[in-house]
């Protein structure tokens, strides 16, 4: 199978987690999650708190911080057969960061899937998954933060994608095997 490199974009709770886990398994290719990334390191105290403090409050860690996170898992063996990123690069700047990265590394994007949901559907989700999954970040406060951030620093990110053509937009909203169909046939569709 030819390597695939994707890049998922959509605001929390739009299923972004659950599809990249899938996608990522059905192209045999590593799974990115810069949340789950950021977690750990918390997780492990290797940041004085500092990290936490942004994922508690819904706010963006720093741009630096997360581009040498992701391209040092970018140097591990089981990225060479190509990856799936789930929640990065959520800035412009990160966005242009990690262009100059592929280019140094004469690597590039496959495509950017936008992951569409309605903010009313995302919120009920997210307080269900708070329930489940006990995360910190998912009170109501919170998520209304991390939606005000998504559409005020992640959403130009798929301009700045729009102007490479490479984004396709999905409608995250439908059941989950509809949106895995509909993800899987539009990647497929760019490695044939
Ligand atoms: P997620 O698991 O993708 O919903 O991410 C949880 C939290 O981790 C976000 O609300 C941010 O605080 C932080 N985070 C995840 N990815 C990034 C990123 N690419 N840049 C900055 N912060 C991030």
């Amino acid at each position: 199978m030819v390597p695939v490199r994707i890049i998922f974009i959509g605001p929390p709770g739009a299923g972004k987690g659950t599809q990249g886990k899938r996608v990522a398994d059905e192209f045999q290719v590593a799974h990115l999650s810069t949340g789950e990334m950021l977690r750990k390191l918390c997780q492990r105290g290797d940041d004085d708190g500092l990290v936490a403090s942004y994922i508690d409050d819904g706010n963006l860690a720093p741009d630096l911080l997360v581009m040498n996170m992701v391209s040092d898992r970018l140097s591990q063996p089981d990225c060479q057969r190509g990856w799936l990123m789930d929640g990065f690069p959520r800035t412009v700047v990160q966005a242009e960061l990690f262009d100059g990265y592929l280019s140094h590394h004469a690597d590039r994007i496959t495509r950017v899937i936008e992951l569409v949901a309605d903010p009313e559907i995302i919120v009920e989700r997210l307080l269900k998954r708070a329930k489940l999954e006990d995360r910190v970040d998912d009170t109501a406060e919170t998520i209304a933060n991390r939606l005000k951030v998504y559409r005020t620093r992640t959403k130009p990110v798929l301009s700045h994608y729009r102007k490479q053509d490479l984004v396709s937009r999905i409608d995250g909203t439908q059941d989950p095997e509809s949106v895995f169909q509909d993800i899987r046939r539009c990647i497929g569709s760019q490695v044939v």
